[in-house]
């Protein structure tokens, strides 16, 4: 990566160039066109069952979070031997009010024999990507075998990412749909128009779960929201509930993970973000790795209910931007960037203020 990365000279006479690609949202954007969401998804979410196989290959913590009366911003670091990432992200529930998106990201891969960044890229997009297929790789393993429909509780941003991962990925072909604000339901069925997947409009939380194999709750409300009570589960339910992932900002009863299995991706973040913040820090979770690794069992028989607790960890992160550098390369997107100054000596940082050929400079004299 280092040679790939970096375009050294032996005698320093000519500047050392670190060459950053930066994907912007547009080239993402022409990505996920070009290879298809279809490809991406099942590309990220093959990246993150292969990255949570190797689990002990990585440093891994909790995010650190930044939080403010309505809304909080979080930087997301993990690094394996060869590559360090972060993400930084925001979830701002009342942004959509005043034209911002609930969710806005971007990322960094960097070199961890140098510390060169290797990769900017916006992760807005990316995030509902991942999100998308971190749920269907938990419930491909937790859900019952055989799951056709699902409940979508939250029909915003994220839903569209959702909906696709569970068509394709697990073989989901009816949604059952609410949202408090019925337009945001409306542009899901517009959206999902032509994808084979047929779509029912409901009256509330509960009737939209009634017969479904899978509920996946995916609202945004800086509150702790009792969205799924005990009463609207049923034998055998999978709950993937996304939304819960802050401090004070939860979607299930209480009740509702007493009486389930949950599943975690990183239990000291989930434990401070998830849904199980509401229960005592001994509750007993099992982390997905495990699961997956063969290492610990899963759902407990058919008539079990799970729940994949997801907060969003910074490998799916890592995995995601793992996928974009990968298809930026093959497809010839994104353009590089001088985000480091290039430098003919290395300890003469100050050098760089002496050249003349700045063009900002020249305008000026
Ligand atoms: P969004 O604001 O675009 O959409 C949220 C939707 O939830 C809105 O349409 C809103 O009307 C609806 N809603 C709010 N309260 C509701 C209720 N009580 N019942 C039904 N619907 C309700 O936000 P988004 O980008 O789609 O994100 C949704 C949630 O997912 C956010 O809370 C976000 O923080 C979270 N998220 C989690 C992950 C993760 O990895 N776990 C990743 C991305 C986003």
């Amino acid at each position: 990566m280092v040679t790939q990365n970096l375009t050294p000279t032996a005698s320093h006479a000519t500047p050392t160039t670190v060459s950053t690609v930066y994907l912007s949202a547009p080239d993402v954007i022409a990505l996920v066109r070009c290879k298809g969401i279809e490809a991406c998804l099942r590309g990220i979410a093959d990246n993150i069952e292969a990255d949570f196989l190797r689990w002990e290959s990585f440093d891994k913590s909790a995010r650190v979070a930044s939080h403010s009366q309505d809304g909080v911003i979080e930087l997301m670091p993990i690094a394996d031997d060869a590559t360090y990432a972060f993400k930084y992200v925001n979830g701002h529930p009342r942004n959509t009010r005043h034209g911002l998106s609930t969710v806005m990201a971007f990322g960094v891969l960097a070199d961890v024999a140098t510390g060169a960044p290797v990769l900017l890229s916006e992760l807005t997009l990316t995030t509902a990507l991942r999100t998308a297929a971190m749920s269907a790789v938990a419930a491909r393993s937790l859900a019952r075998p055989g799951s056709r429909t699902m409940a979508l509780i939250g029909n915003g941003a994220q839903s569209e990412f959702q909906a696709l991962a569970f068509h394709h990925l697990l073989g989901i072909t009816t949604l059952r749909l609410f949202d408090t604000d019925p337009a945001a339901t409306a542009k899901l069925q517009a959206n999902l128009q032509g994808t084979g997947i047929a779509t029912v409009a409901c009256a509330s939380t509960a009737d939209a779960v009634r017969g479904a194999d899978i509920v996946t709750t995916v609202t945004a409300d800086k509150t702790n929201a009792t969205i799924l009570t005990p009463d609207m589960l049923a034998p055998g339910m999978h709950i993937n509930a996304v939304g819960g992932d802050c401090p004070g900002k939860t979607e299930l009863h209480a009740d509702v993970l007493r009486a389930a299995q949950v599943f975690v991706e990183y239990a000291p973040q989930t434990r401070i973000e998830g849904d199980i913040q509401q229960l005592p820090a001994d509750f007993a979770v099992t982390e997905l790795w495990e699961v997956l690794a063969g290492r610990r069992a899963g759902r407990g028989g058919d008539a079990a209910v799970t729940v994949f607790d997801s907060v969003g960890f910074a490998l799916e992160d890592f995995s995601a931007l793992r996928f974009l550098r990968d298809a930026a390369e093959v497809l010839g997107v994104g353009e590089r960037i001088e985000l480091i100054p290039a430098l003919a000596d290395p300890k003469n940082l100050f050098g760089v203020l002496q050249a003349r050929s700045s063009p900002l400079l020249r305008a000026a004299a």
